[in-house]
């Protein structure tokens, strides 16, 4: 029964790293190279579409079907030139992956003959048969064409031989069916509300986009010992598992030194991202053994989100020549880390200003207050779609433990600009104020040091952290698309800077000069928002007891979380911003749960499977061969004798026994309540019914498999163990 798992062990202790052929060349003189980017476009299309591209990335104009035509010709002959035959829209369903759908360029010229063409058509827009993507009931059979449109703003890029051309996909009637076209509309309400705010301090700034700098947490597997475990091939994490005897309590893995074998792979999917214009930057060994990080120098959100998706998908390619499966599941094993993807995000202006960076004077500073206010208050007024955001089935084995951030929304501001908010709100009068007054307040906010920048606090507690310069949104899940976290963070922050400038407007429309307006309207967005700051301990009891009284969500339910998609106040976020319809919420919620139903199901099936037919068995064989050696006993020896020396091994032989009848016993009440949960219709039930019934047999059928494996002989024990999975390479 061992078999598979002593051979895979085998394998991986001969393992050598794999030897790369990368170019000598520096970075910088192969990056891009497999993306069509402005200067290649610049290149390789005529002066009068680059210039029609170039003003549609910047103002979101529409591109002409002639100007689509050689815009097409060009990406054409660029690609043929490196050897492309294919080509696809590539586009971000509802699910956790990307899809793409080839087509080679082969086509009828105008004499019969066989050539290669490309048209504007074709790449502005396609009608994939996509009718099997999640739709949430949007895409009913009769209306089941989906289509997807060229996303002008991230450029096209090859992957192997296929020309990947971005793009949203959007359903026969107009509604969104996937994560980009909500992007997008967000980053659009970000833009014209932010600019508006801007203007209360420089009129020269035309746009605003959000920046995006994500790491990507994850776990390296030998492939050998992944396919020993049914469960990481078929639910991406450990089902069962013992902990290790050693993992990560002496902190050793964190920051050490990069095992060869990975460092290999980390070269040469680094190599690949490059010539797909993913500036990676930092690679570093995580906290748990056998975690990594990698993360890049920040980029315009939608970009970034894109090279975030393109990258999951370099990394499980290149994994596989290394002999290794990347684990991207926030939880993949119990006791120890589980990854997340924090999402580092600030506002920048076509001026090159990052508004969350504190300036040098007391006007560039009173913007920077600015901003970070409405991003706190926006966080306070949607905490629970923040959450709502960032919570699936995988991310709720990470979220709230111990090393993960806490499953409450709070803000971290470091003590200096928590100091600075207090001023604020304890000086600015709400009736008219003196010109003494005024200086005093914009005199302390002068004195905002750039030292700052290396000085905040870290605290790594906290969901949402201000560090300097950008905030950064930890409770991401490490395989989710980054998408769903900025949609609802850009529409939210969208929306309170859209007040705020009405606010501010109202006040001087009273006749409140615009600086006072302002100070008077960050100061009751400071007293509004005072619940949703917390410096201290995100991890302690207090702190979850004190948040329920602030009045902060805390549920830890999965389905029940989904739902503040529905509540008034986020349809006012999402609708108001025209991020999202209606209809399309509803959607997505309900595609939301059935993830979750399906994937408890899937799990249920695995660990049931895997009880049954794997852990049952083999203990019963030992314990067969316990039963042997008492009546060996009995034969050797006299009953005095027999009775002193079988005694431990019968206890032994009663709790294997008991662990086996347990784990038969529960697996069929599991499979009853699945059975009683599939009769549900309603969707939101169904998830509930799962959560509630179905979920906790997880639980709870593992810990009699892991205290199985503590007892059985380690020669009969057939998956591979924690320690060997985390530990060998
Ligand atoms: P740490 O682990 O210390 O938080 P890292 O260097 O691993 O930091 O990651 C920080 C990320 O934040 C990088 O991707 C970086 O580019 C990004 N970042 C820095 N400035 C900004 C900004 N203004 N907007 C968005 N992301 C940013
Ligand atoms: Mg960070």
């Amino acid at each position: 029964m061992a078999e598979l798992r002593f051979s895979a062990l085998k394998e991986v202790f001969s393992r050598e790293p794999v030897e790369l052929n990368l170019p000598k060349a520096t970075v910088s003189s192969y990056f891009a190279d497999n993306v069509f980017d402005k200067l290649k476009m610049e290149r390789y299309l005529s002066r009068e579409a680059y210039r029609a591209v170039i003003t549609a990335i910047d103002e979101g104009t529409p591109i002409t079907r002639p100007i689509a035509d050689q815009v097409a010709t060009g990406m054409q002959a660029w690609a043929m030139e490196r050897g492309v035959t294919h080509f696809t829209h590539w586009f971000h369903p509802l699910t956790d992956a990307t899809a793409e759908k080839h087509d080679s360029f082969v086509g009828r010229g105008e004499r019969g003959t066989i050539i290669e063409i490309f048209s504007g058509a074709v790449l502005v827009q396609q009608e994939p048969d996509a009718s099997s993507f999640p739709s949430g009931g949007i895409r009913n059979t009769f209306e089941a064409r989906g289509y997807t449109a060229w996303d002008v703003s991230s450029p096209a890029f090859i992957v192997d031989s296929t020309l990947c051309i971005p793009t949203v996909f959007i359903s026969y009637t107009g509604e969104a069916l996937d994560y980009k076209t909500p992007l997008l509309r967000s980053l659009a309400a970000l833009d014209r509300a932010a600019v508006e705010v801007c203007h209360f301090f420089d009129k020269d700034i035309k746009k605003v986009m959000a920046t995006l700098g994500w790491e990507q947490e994850y776990f390296l597997i030998d492939e050998a010992l992944y396919y020993a475990r049914p469960d990481l091939v078929l639910a991406d994490r450990t089902l069962m598992g013992h902990q290790s005897a050693k993992d990560q309590q002496l902190s050793d893995h964190y920051f050490g030194s990069i095992p060869e074998r990975v460092k290999a792979f980390m070269r040469d999917f680094e190599f690949e991202a490059y010539k797909l214009g993913i500036p990676v930057k930092t690679r570093h060994n995580e906290v748990a053994p056998n975690q990594f990080e990698c993360a890049p120098v920040y980029e315009e959100a939608n970009l970034a989100v894109d090279h975030n998706q393109l990258i999951m998908d370099v990394m499980r390619r290149v994994a596989r020549k290394h002999k290794f499966r990347v684990l991207f599941h926030e939880k993949p094993f119990a006791e120890i880390n589980g990854s997340g993807k924090h999402n580092n995000w600030s506002m920048a202006t076509d001026t090159g200003v990052n508004l969350l960076s504190p300036g040098k004077n007391p006007k560039s500073n009173m913007q920077f207050l600015t901003f970070l206010v409405n991003v706190v208050k926006a966080v306070n007024d949607n905490q629970e779609l923040l959450r709502a955001s960032v919570t699936n089935e995988n991310n709720s084995w990470r979220l709230g433990g111990h090393e993960a951030p806490p499953s409450i929304i709070s803000v971290f501001l470091g003590t200096y600009i928590s100091d600075i908010l207090e001023d604020i709100a304890s000086k600015v009068k709400d009736k008219k104020m003196t010109p003494q007054e005024k200086t005093e307040i914009k005199l302390g906010l002068g004195k905002i040091p750039c030292i700052f920048l290396d000085n905040t606090d870290r605290n790594r507690t906290s969901p949402f952290a201000f560090t300097g310069n950008r905030f950064e949104f930890r409770a991401v899940g490490s395989s989710a698309n980054c998408s769903s976290a900025m949609i609802v963070l850009n529409a939210a922050v969208a929306r309170q800077l859209k007040n705020f400038a009405r606010e501010v407007n109202a006040l001087i429309g009273k006749g409140r000069k615009k600086d006072e307006a302002i100070f008077q309207v960050l100061k009751k967005s400071i007293i509004d928002s005072e619940r949703i700051r917390f410096e201290g301990d995100g991890y302690s009891e207090e702190w979850h007891r004190e948040a329920l009284r602030r009045g902060l969500s805390a549920d830890s339910s999965v389905p029940r979380t989904l739902k503040a998609y529905m509540s008034d106040s986020a349809r006012e976020t999402l609708v108001g911003t025209g991020t999202l319809t209606d209809r399309e919420i509803e959607s997505r919620v309900e595609v939301e749960l059935e993830k979750f139903t399906k994937k408890v199901q899937i799990e249920g099936r695995v660990l049931g499977d895997l009880a049954i037919n794997h852990i049952v068995p083999t203990a019963v064989c030992y314990m067969t061969t316990l039963i042997d050696n008492v009546k060996g006993l009995r034969d050797i020896f006299d009953e005095n004798e027999y009775m002193r020396l079988a005694g431990a091994r019968k206890d032994l032989i009663v709790t294997i026994s008991d662990h086996i009848s347990l784990i038969k016993k529960l697996c069929s009440e599991m499979i009853s309540e699945r059975r009683k949960a599939n009769t549900i219709e309603d969707p939101y039930k169904k998830a509930l019914t799962y959560e509630s019934k179905v979920k906790p047999f997880l639980e709870e059928i593992r810990s009699h498999i892991d205290k199985l494996e503590l007892v059985v002989d380690n020669e009969m024990w057939p998956l591979p163990k924690y320690r060997e999975l985390l530990f060998t390479r």
